[in-house]
């Protein structure tokens, strides 16, 4: 049985209990005032840090408006994020288009609504915002490698190697753009605080070699997301990468720190949400199997798609939790016709004996990359809605 004090405060517990209580199932309820005590504590252990939420990590318009309102500034992907953020007031001034992969057309509306500052990591990309938005400010996404230590990692796809951002600032310059800063992303849910060490000493490389060969001086270090969420799997705690993370700036830019910037998504939103699922059905695969399996009205396609390869694995509390009540082992799988779609059978969670159809699972931790990670209506199962209590 998880101890779910360690995840969510009683008072928070019952207030959700009871919020949540003739809602239909599937559904996520997220706890907005959660999100805005993690946002004043990532404020003050990043005092010199502008924040940048990743609004993918959940685009609910109230999560939005109230980190704008903390004075949050905005990572936006995609051309309705952009849309969004800005129908809610936003000015663009506080938003990064920070996708490497974008179409033309898109970066000029970007360019158009105002956006100041650019990712990129490749050549293609830079000649079209050249074309599109001249003289716009830009950052370069180093590669990093972090597969191994990130429990969600963002390896591969995104980033270059160092001495192709090297390549791409001057050229920057060269096409008429605002050679800016570097970035990174060490991973999501990164669990080894050190991955930062190593994306700062290369930056700090980068920074160097520009301004001693070309005389490039650059002005900011994005230093993406990454920060965990509580899962059953344990983390630092995040004074600690605070902690750590300034050393390394120290040690490597003294008191000349460039300006800092963070994306945080999961670290913000993660603790918020608590999805409320039903069990359909409870059953056994022959008379004398030990292991029960537990059907359930969300899985991988409509909330829990972190659950791939049983990547996150998140706390999980039922309806008949009883300290010191007997329980056993259990698979858990979705609602859906596709064997995919089930959730954990490596990890195995051990859930009461006498739960059954009609009872209802809590998943913890689950306001990031949940809601709007779902599909449209696959097996036609709705995806799957979130309300806010505020
Ligand atoms: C997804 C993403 C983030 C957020 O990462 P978390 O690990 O959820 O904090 C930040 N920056 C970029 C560019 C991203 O794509």
């Amino acid at each position: 049985m998880v101890n779910k004090g360690e995840y969510v405060s009683d008072e928070d517990w019952r207030r959700f209990l009871e919020f949540s209580r003739d809602l239909e199932t599937p559904c996520i309820v997220v706890n907005l005032q959660t999100i805005r005590n993690n946002f004043t504590r990532l404020k003050g252990l990043f005092p010199y840090a502008d924040i940048y939420y990743a609004v993918k990590a959940n685009p609910e318009e109230e999560i939005i408006s109230l980190l704008a309102e903390l004075g949050s500034c905005f990572d936006i992907a995609s051309r309705p994020e952009l849309d969004k953020v800005l129908a809610l007031g936003i000015s663009p001034e506080r938003l990064s288009y920070g996708n490497t992969i974008k179409k033309a057309r898109d970066i000029a509306y970007f360019r158009e609504k105002g956006v100041p500052m650019f990712a990129t990591d490749s050549k293609e990309d830079l000649k079209n915002i050249a074309q599109q938005a001249p003289g716009a400010r830009i950052y370069v996404r180093i590669l990093v490698e972090n597969s191994t230590t990130a429990d969600w990692p963002l390896s591969r796809k995104f980033g270059c190697h160092p001495d192709m951002a090297y390549d791409l600032l001057i050229m920057a310059r060269d096409l008429g753009l605002t050679p800016y800063g570097i970035s990174f992303h060490v991973g999501s849910q990164q669990r080894d605080i050190g991955q930062w060490d190593d994306a700062i000493a290369k930056t700090r490389y980068l920074f160097t070699s520009l301004e001693e060969d070309e005389g490039i001086r650059l002005s900011m270090i994005n230093m993406g997301g990454g920060f965990p969420a509580n899962y059953t799997q344990p983390t630092n705690d995040l004074a600690e990468y605070s902690t750590e993370i300034k050393r390394y700036l120290l040690d490597d830019f003294g008191d000349d720190l460039p300006k800092i910037i963070l994306e945080p998504g999961r670290s913000l939103v993660g603790n918020s949400g608590i999805l409320v699922s039903e069990v359909i059905l409870v059953s056994r695969k022959n008379n004398t199997a030990l292991n029960r399996w537990v059907y359930l009205d969300t899985g991988k396609f409509n909330g829990l798609i972190e659950t791939l390869d049983e990547s996150i694995k998140y706390p999980i509390v039922t309806s008949k939790d009883v300290v010191g009540g007997k329980e056993a082992e259990v698979i858990l799988a979705g609602p859906t016709c596709d064997s995919m779609d089930i959730l954990y059978e490596d990890y195995k969670y051990r859930m009461p004996v006498d739960l059954k159809i009609g009872d209802r699972l809590y998943f913890l931790s689950t306001g990031a990359y949940t809601g709007s990670y779902a599909s449209v209506s696959f097996n036609g199962f709705l995806p799957i809605k979130t309300y806010i209590m505020k």
